[in-house]
C-alpha cells in the first residue's frame, strides 16, 4: 500500500510538454514559461488540476508547451474562456496566458469584464510593446513617441498603464513581473494563484526579434545611478488592504498603487501593487446552488433533470 510520504512531489519538469519549442532564441517568453512550471511545482497543482488558456500571439504557444489541460482560444478571448473553464469545473487551476495586443488591445473588453467578476484565476499578459506574431505592430502598451525596428513610424498615441488598467476594472491583485528575473517572477506568479480572485501579472516581456528598444540591456540600464527595475517591497510599500470594507481605503490603496505605476524617474517597479481579499464570484454561485459545494458544475446531474413541471407552467 503506498503512503503519502511514497508520492512523488511534482517538479517542473512534470508540467513540460514533450514539444518542439520555436519562439526566437532570446525571447523573454521562455523565462515566463519557466516560472509557471515552477510556480505550479512549488504549490505542488497536479498538472491534472491545471488548465492553461491562450489567446493568439507568441505567447499563444504557452498551452502547447505545457503537460496540463490546455487550450488555444481565439483573438482576445482569453477572460471569456477562462470564466466558462472556471464555471465549468471550479476545482481546477485556471491560468489564462495572453499578449499585450491580445488582452490589452483585442480583448480589451473582455479584460475589463472579467476583472470585476473576481472568479478565482490567474491572467499572465506577456506584455512586450508589440504585436509580436504579425511582424511587431505597436500595441497599446508602446509608448508615444516611440518607434521600434519593426514600425514604420513612431507611435503618435499615448500608452496604456496595464496596472491602472487593472486597478480601474476590479482585479483583486495586481502585479508587474520582468521575464528575465525568473526567481522574481516565480514568488508574483505563486502569490497570484493562491490569491482568492482575478489576479492580473503583467509581464515586462523582451522580444529580441522586433523590439530593440526594450531590451534586455535596456531594463538593465541605470537611471539616475540607480537600477532601472526595482521591487516595491524593498521600498516598504504594502499593496494589501487591510479592511476591504472601508472603501476610502481601497480608493487610497488604489491610488498608492497608480502613483508607484508611473515612477516619473523613468525606473520601473515590479512587486504586487494592489491586493484585495473579498469574497469570489464563485463563493456567490455556491450561496445561489448549494449543490456546488460538494461537486463542480461539470459533476452535477443537471442534463437529466425532469424539466416538464417547469414547461407546463409556461404553456
Ligand atoms: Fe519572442 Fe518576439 Fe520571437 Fe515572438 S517574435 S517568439 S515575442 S522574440
Ligand atoms: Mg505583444
Amino acid at each position: 500500500m503506498s503512503t503519502a510520504t511514497d508520492l512523488k512531489a511534482f517538479t517542473p519538469q512534470d508540467y513540460k510538454a514533450d514539444i518542439h519549442n520555436d519562439w526566437c532564441p532570446g525571447c523573454g517568453d521562455f523565462g515566463i514559461l519557466s516560472a509557471i512550471q515552477m510556480s505550479l511545482a512549488k504549490l505542488q497543482i497536479p498538472p491534472y488540476r491545471t488548465a492553461v488558456v491562450s489567446g493568439i500571439g507568441c505567447s499563444g504557444k504557452t498551452p502547447h508547451y505545457m503537460n496540463t489541460y490546455a487550450f488555444h482560444t481565439l483573438h482576445g478571448r482569453v477572460m471569456p474562456s477562462v470564466t466558462g473553464l472556471k464555471l465549468a469545473n471550479h476545482e481546477l487551476t485556471v491560468i489564462g496566458v495572453g499578449g499585450d495586443g491580445d488582452g490589452y488591445g483585442i480583448g480589451a473588453g473582455h479584460f475589463v469584464s472579467g476583472g470585476r467578476r473576481n472568479l478565482d484565476i490567474t491572467y499572465i499578459v506577456f506584455n512586450n510593446d508589440v504585436y509580436a506574431l504579425t511582424k511587431g505592430q505597436a500595441s497599446p502598451t508602446i509608448g508615444k513617441g516611440q518607434k521600434t525596428k519593426s514600425m514604420s513610424d513612431e507611435s503618435i498615441m499615448e500608452p496604456i498603464n496595464p496596472v491602472l488598467l487593472g486597478l480601474a476594472c476590479g482585479y483583486t491583485f495586481v502585479a508587474r513581473g520582468y521575464a528575465l528575473d525568473t526567481k522574481y517572477l516565480v514568488e508574483l506568479i505563486t502569490q497570484g494563484i493562491r490569491h482568492r480572485g482575478t489576479a492580473l501579472i503583467d509581464v515586462l516581456q523582451t522580444c529580441p526579434t522586433y523590439n530593440d528598444l526594450h531590451s534586455k540591456s535596456w531594463y538593465a540600464e541605470q537611471v539616475e545611478g540607480q537600477p532601472r527595475l526595482y521591487k516595491l517591497e524593498d521600498t516598504g510599500y504594502d499593496p494589501l488592504v487591510h479592511d476591504p470594507a472601508d472603501p476610502a481605503e481601497v480608493t487610497q490603496k488604489k491610488a498608492q498603487a497608480l502613483l508607484r505605476s508611473q515612477d516619473p524617474s523613468g525606473r520601473i517597479a515590479l512587486g504586487v501593487y494592489y491586493k484585495l481579499e473579498v469574497p469570489t464570484y464563485e463563493d456567490f454561485l455556491k450561496e445561489k446552488i448549494p449543490a456546488l459545494e460538494s461537486k463542480p458544475l461539470v459533476d452535477l446531474d443537471i442534463y437529466h433533470r425532469d424539466i416538464t413541471p417547469n414547461l407546463q407552467k409556461l404553456m
